[in-house]
């Protein structure tokens, strides 16, 4: 039998628990090889935003007229229900608050930024040097520039097709970029497991079932008020129906682990078994597995919030609202591939201060996160176009209501 990566990174982290139990100080002297994985994807961040935000904005279409409406509402739709998956992420990491008692201590080389207020964190969001920002990492910065590249394209037509044709590869090669260093996420997972555990004990693990019980819950409690709710509340539809219509394309995205993997079937679902048109559902649903993923959202509240509380780091009201926007943007910059909101995490630790070391400690059970993550990832897209569709009267009653076996 073929390993799946998965199956990998579960066994590289099974192993260096065991190595870090058995031989703790050989496990903390093999912490570089963890280092090196660590800076590889610190180095896929600015790329990925940078190209994988601009290529989200770009498919919204050049005919931004025509668009105008039907985006305006899906936008609408993903940013709020994004938002609101964010705060119960916050609100169920502070409840079941993961990171409490862990004490890692802070690490080394990390030093908590200073904080400014809120009207001059809004002020540095736009950069008076794009090539500095990106040189210097400047993740905020350059989010804001990518989103404003990514409209100037689309408005610019046909001479701006090079530059768009340029980010769209750039992209495809960074994703393809992200699956390798994804290639050696088991051997990476192998060496920080070996050194937390070498170096902290068993002590660590046990939180780690919070977060995935955090993760769950808070995601659960989003699939059934937000997402079903949603659907009942905005289209006076039935949400049993509307679940049983989508229960391929979910269990396909919680194997899968990828919201692009699942487009394919997430356009049957929406056509055949909701009875949106093709027309609404082929700009909503993809747009959707670039930009919209409430589950990721999630997860980006709760683990940010655990990595604080593990760090003994306690947040200010200021910062659990940047938290909330980073989170939302991460969400959007998120490419819809395995492990792709592991990778933005940094983004949002890091427009914070938080320790990027904090990846490490979640990574080991990202795949579990990650089930969990884009199934809702999958659901949110799929409501959206039910909501949209309805409204815009793209829509066929009679093949919604026919029955759907699950
Ligand atoms: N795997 C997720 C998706 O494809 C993205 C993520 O890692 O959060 O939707």
């Amino acid at each position: 039998m073929k390993l799946k990566l998965w199956h990998k990174i579960l066994i590289g982290m099974v192993l260096g628990i065991v190595l870090g139990l058995v031989a703790p100080e050989f496990a903390t002297k093999i912490k570089p090889l963890g280092t090196m994985f660590i800076n590889l994807i610190k180095m896929l961040i600015v790329p990925l935003i940078f190209s994988s935000l601009a290529v989200g904005v770009m498919s919204m279409g050049n005919d931004v007229k025509k668009m105008g409406i039907i985006g305006g509402k899906t936008l609408a739709i993903y940013l709020v229900t994004t938002a609101v998956a964010v705060s119960i992420g916050l609100f169920f990491g502070t409840i079941i608050s993961p990171g409490t008692g862990v004490e890692i201590g802070v690490s080394g080389n990390f030093e908590p930024k200073p904080f400014q207020g809120p009207l001059e964190t809004l002020v540095n969001l736009v950069t008076t040097n794009p090539v500095a920002s990106l040189a210097s990492g400047n993740v905020l910065q350059i989010i804001v520039f990518s989103i404003l590249i990514g409209v100037a394209i689309s408005l610019t037509g046909e001479k701006g097709k090079p530059l768009a044709n340029l980010f769209e590869s750039t992209a495809e090669v960074i994703y393809k970029l992200t699956a390798m260093v994804m290639q050696v996420a088991p051997f990476g997972v192998f060496a920080l497991m070996a050194w937390v555990v070498g170096q902290y004990g068993l002590d660590l693990l046990m939180p780690l079932m919070k977060v995935i019980l955090a993760v769950y819950v808070a995601s659960l409690l989003h699939l059934l008020f937000i997402i079903l709710g949603g659907v009942k509340l905005l289209t006076r539809l039935s949400p049993i129906k509307f679940l049983k219509g989508i229960m391929d394309p979910l269990i396909f995205a919680f194997a899968s682990t990828s919201s692009s993997g699942t487009l394919p079937l997430s356009m049957t679902a929406a056509q055949e078994n909701l009875g949106v048109s093709r027309k609404i559902s082929s700009f909503v649903l993809p747009l959707g597995a670039t930009i919209n993923m409430n589950g990721t959202a999630i997860y980006e509240g709760v683990t940010a919030l655990f990595i604080a509380q593990a760090y003994g780091i306690e947040l200010t009201m200021n910062q659990y609202f940047i938290i909330i926007f980073t989170s939302t943007l991460a969400s959007i910059g998120t490419a819809g591939v395995p492990g792709a909101g592991l990778i933005m995490l940094s983004l949002v630790l890091s427009s914070v201060g938080l320790p990027l070391e904090g990846i490490a400690i979640v990574a080991g059970i990202d795949r579990i996160l990650d089930m969990a993550r884009t199934t809702l990832n999958v659901g949110g897209d799929l409501m959206a176009t039910l909501i949209i569709g309805k409204s815009e009267k793209e829509f066929d009653i009679e093949v919604f209501n026919k029955d759907n076996k699950v």
